[in-house]
């Protein structure tokens, strides 16, 4: 047990959904795209992407990646993505039929290295079936470069897991004509337990993939393409629209959160030895704090350091998935800045109802003698 654990998740209590599902009750429609999950997607475009674009909701992200790589990919072989990612996104271009190829990231962002992808782009050729960037911990990725391989008619389904909350000028993804795919799991910043949504300026394809997720079917309920059961059901409609009434609430404690540790970081100036933060665009909806600690050390020892404190931590994504047995054999760049950071990356608790003692704490623990 943690005095601190690295996670603590806190979604609505019932008492803020009663009212939906009272609806539920009385409507006695439970899932099929039913009214509170067709209100929820309203809500979400209108509250975070200003009324453009369209989503669907998901059961959950894995599903909504595979839902949305079967739906834009072309012919071709590879799926090339980040080996800094979580296992979803391999697995999701597995379960399409692809390979996942991977690709090296860069060392300030931590998000896939766009020249090194152009590279193998060029090298691959029509193999290139899509390509899946992940926006590291919720960052705002810069997604000109995407939206341009988009326009030359290389499809793109951006992994952002957990970016939903995270924005630059608009909403993380806002206008980008591929696919934007978002998790709602539990222990994401806009946590209903499971679920997701994909975002598309395309309208057309959402449809398609609304469709795809309901079995394929058409309106006259004839599979007449590959299909899976991917929707979600109205009580988890209803808990996230409950979510959607108090996350601009949420996502201001962890902001809070974030302060108290820069804060920190500069008072006992950890930043001068070493410790190095992500280098982010805009403002990011944080689930934890990601720092790689310095050159000189690697992660397991403050790691090891801090749980004798009681303070757990996670090193994410180490392994990361081009280590891992399922992944190994696929076809990759040099890794070496991948490896960099999986060797110095230290995740820190980052929820909701932290104080800035236990923040003065963990970050006490990351100084270090000599
Ligand atoms: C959490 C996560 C997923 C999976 O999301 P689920 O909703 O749990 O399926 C996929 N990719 C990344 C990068 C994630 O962090």
């Amino acid at each position: 047990m943690f005095e601190i654990p690295f996670l603590k998740p806190k979604l609505v209590v019932k008492e803020d959904y009663m009212g939906y599902l009272k609806q539920i009750d009385d409507s006695r429609s439970y899932t099929n795209y039913g009214a509170l999950n067709t209100w929820f997607e309203q809500r979400l475009i209108q509250e975070l992407f200003e009324g453009q674009g369209s989503a669907v909701t998901v059961n959950n992200a894995t599903t909504g990646l595979i839902l949305a790589i079967t739906q834009i990919k072309r012919p071709g072989k590879y799926a090339l993505m980040p080996s800094f990612t979580f296992a979803a996104t391999p697995l999701a271009a597995m379960w399409c039929g692809l390979e996942p190829y991977f690709i090296d990231v860069c060392e300030k962002d931590w998000c896939m290295n766009e020249e090194l992808l152009e590279k193998e782009i060029t090298r691959l050729g029509d193999g290139v079936a899509v390509v899946i960037p992940y926006a590291a911990f919720g960052t705002n990725l810069d997604i000109s470069y995407y939206q341009a391989l988009q326009d030359r008619g290389i499809p793109v389904v951006i992994d952002a897991a957990a970016s939903v909350g995270s924005r630059l000028t608009t909403h993380f993804g806002q206008g980008f004509t591929g696919a934007v795919v978002f998790s709602f799991h539990a222990t994401k910043g806009f946590g209903i337990g499971e679920g997701g949504l994909i975002y598309s300026s395309d309208k057309e394809m959402i449809n398609r993939i609304r469709q795809a997720s309901n079995f394929g079917f058409s309106e006259e309920r004839e599979s007449k393409q590959m299909g899976i059961n991917g929707k979600l059901s109205e009580y988890a409609a209803a808990i996230g629209l409950a979510t959607l009434d108090v996350f601009e609430l949420k996502k201001q404690k962890r902001e809070q959160v974030f302060e108290w540790y820069m804060e920190g970081l500069e008072h006992l100036g950890l930043l001068e030895q070493g410790w190095r933060l992500q280098e982010v665009r805009g403002s990011v909806a944080y689930s934890f704090l990601s720092l790689l600690c310095p050159e000189q050390f690697i992660n397991s020892y403050f790691v090891q350091k801090l749980a004798a404190q009681g303070v757990q931590t996670r090193t994410y994504f180490a392994p990361s998935c081009h280590e891992q047995t399922l992944f190994k054999s696929y076809n990759r760049t040099s890794l070496h800045v991948t490896e960099q950071i999986c060797r110095r990356i230290i995740n820190l608790p980052l929820w909701e109802d932290m104080n800035q003692g236990h923040v003065q704490k963990i970050v006490r623990g990351l100084i270090y003698e000599g």
